[in-house]
């Protein structure tokens, strides 16, 4: 019997209108997020300035990040 997952979470899919940096935050607790609360990693813009997509994406957030990415590196 195969077993199949119902496991969901929630990509949010940002382009940055200072820079157009495109990035995704996977999060379980999308409700904790909105364009007031994202930083852009590349250039810092912090004013709300982004388009902002939401996605629920079938699976688990381990998935995606790291997936079958090779570690590049560690920051502690
Ligand atoms: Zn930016």
């Amino acid at each position: 019997m195969a077993t199949e997952t119902t496991a969901t979470y929630t990509q949010l899919r940002v382009k940055c209108m200072k820079c157009g940096l495109h990035f995704i935050v996977c999060t379980d607790y999308p409700e904790q997020h909105a364009i007031t609360t994202l930083y852009c990693p590349e250039c810092g813009q912090h004013l709300g300035k982004f388009l902002l997509w939401k996605a629920e994406v079938e699976g688990f957030i381990f998935q995606a990040v790291p997936g079958g990415a090779e570690m590049d590196s560690v920051g502690l």
